[in-house]
């Protein structure tokens, strides 16, 4: 910087907004060096004393507003306090008569008031916009410094989907050094498909409005090694609510989804190992159950059937675990065929009617063809037929419901039991979820079967919900696509 550049930067009080730093020496001096130069001027260049008055209104007024503006009610004040000192020594130095001398010190007295005013309003001001600016640029490093602190990564663009910031992590994860503001133009997008990706989802954000959540976008790194990441856009608006930019949240899941992957191929395993024992455990029983009723023992005999139940109930549950995991990888198989549901429905009410002393009532039964996988949809009915007796402990019949309406069929069980919470009426179809109490667990399971009833009819096109209501009871409802002529 040139010493000409120093000078005015020196001078210069806009240069100095938003700095709280106010000098004292230099108004001071400024002001004592201003008096003295037009006492020289008056007594020594012009030889006219009296002829002060108009200049040292003028040069000090400006000086006042000049330093109240640059070094804040401090510097005005100095001004102030110098300017008067040296009317003062004017009015003592020109030796006026007793009316002049009168006058001059009101004229003083009220000069004074008024550029004490002036100072104290145009110093507060001042200060008052150096607290401002202050203040943001406060919360701007705080906001900047949790920005680049945060473990996710955060890219802005504005509505040109030009960059406006971008976090640390994003420059590691997509391994580009500077991200330039047209990183999203056109050439530098061709190189790198997740860069494409991730454009194309702040692009949709944009135009719709509307935030996109977890979406999922594979990186490849240059040693070869995939990462996955999540991408979370959301708009943001200005207080009118017009979209200014869209800003992406981005998370490496590959940990997460290799974990998954290993504790799915886990169960998976697990469950195929322990199908094949309780399969042939359950041959032996029922050659066992033969021979025992063959001798009419019935003591023997209710030993017996307690074991068959109970091997029922653990391949039943080995077949969920296996089901569970089919779904996560995507490799639960359906086979659609045309097949009456009204038929179905039956079989399964008659079959579980023999294990429940609750009535299971098949109400208005008409025929209805469907285009579906009939052993999954009876898996569905059995889970529903079964959590209705589970969860009404003998309360009233349990009753089942078909119709038809456009190309759907709906079916519908409904029970008399316990109810479900409102806030937990979509939660029980996720996955391991369990209402009620976390504590104390009263019923048995995992909540595996309507995670698994949920998948199931989604893969049909169709959608499962409950209406239910605390104490009173529940009916779950689920739709199939009519059949296919
Ligand atoms: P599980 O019955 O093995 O716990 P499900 O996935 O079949 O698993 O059910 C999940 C949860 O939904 C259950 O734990 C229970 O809290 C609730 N639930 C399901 N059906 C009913 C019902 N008919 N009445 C009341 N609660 C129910």
């Amino acid at each position: 910087m040139g010493w000409f550049q120093k000078v005015f930067t020196f001078l210069n009080p806009v240069d100095k907004l938003g700095r709280r730093k106010y000098s004292f020496f230099f108004p001071l001096a400024f002001n004592v060096f201003a008096a003295i130069l037009i006492e020289l001027y008056v007594n020594f260049l012009i030889n006219d004393p009296e002829a002060v008055g108009l200049y040292a209104i003028v040069i000090f007024i400006l000086s006042i507003i000049y330093f109240s503006f640059r070094d804040g009610v401090r510097g005005g004040f100095i001004s102030v306090g110098v300017t008067i000192i040296y009317y003062s020594y004017i009015i003592y130095s020109r030796n006026y008569t007793e009316d002049r001398l009168l006058a001059s010190i009101q004229t003083v007295a009220i000069l004074s008031v008024m550029y004490t005013l002036l100072a104290g309003i145009i110093g507060w001001l001042k200060q008052t916009i150096d607290y401002l600016i202050e203040k943001e640029a406060d919360e701007k490093q705080r906001l900047k410094t949790v920005f680049h602190q945060l473990p996710v990564g955060v890219i802005v663009v504005d509505k040109n989907m030009e960059v406006i910031q971008v976090n640390r992590i994003v420059r590691n994860t997509f391994d580009i050094k500077t991200f330039p503001k047209s990183m999203f133009k056109v050439n530098n997008l061709k190189s790198n498909p997740p860069l494409l990706q991730l454009c194309t989802l702040l692009n949709s954000t944009l135009q719709s409005g509307r935030s996109s959540m977890n979406k999922e976008v594979v990186v490849k790194r240059p040693l070869g090694k995939k990462i996955t990441l999540s991408v979370s856009t959301s708009p943001v608006k200005n207080i009118t609510g017009k979209i200014m930019a869209v800003s992406a949240i981005i998370e490496d899941i590959t940990q997460q989804k290799e974990l998954n992957k290993r504790k799915d191929d886990f169960v998976n395993m697990a469950s195929h190992e322990l199908k094949t024992p309780i399969t042939s455990l359950k041959l032996y029983i029922e050659l066992l159950t033969g021979m025992i009723k063959k001798h009419d023992d019935k003591r023997e005999l209710k030993i017996i059937t307690n074991i068959h139940n109970q091997s029922d109930k653990l391949l039943t549950l080995v077949n969920d675990l296996l089901d569970v995991s089919r779904l996560n990888t995507g490799k639960l198989l359906f086979k659609h065929e045309n097949f009456r549901i009204d038929n179905l429905i039956q079989e399964t009410i008659d079959e579980l009617q023999e294990t429940s002393s609750q009535k299971i009532v098949f109400s208005a039964r008409k025929p209805i063809t469907v285009y579906a996988d009939r052993f999954r949809i009876y898996q569905v009915l059995t889970n529903l037929i079964t959590n209705a007796i589970k969860y009404s402990a003998g309360k009233g019949n349990i009753i089942v419901k078909a119709s038809r309406a456009d190309s759907k069929a709906i079916v519908s069980v409904q029970d008399y039991g316990i109810g479900i919470q409102k806030s937990q009426q979509k939660k029980i179809f996720e996955r391991l979820y369990q209402a009620g109490n976390d504590n104390h667990k009263v019923f048995p399971g995992f909540g595996m079967g309507l995670y698994i009833s949920k998948a199931i009819v989604s893969r049909h096109k169709g959608r499962i919900w409950v209406i239910s209501e605390e104490n009173k009871g529940s009916t779950f409802y689920f739709t199939l696509p009519t059949s296919h002529n």
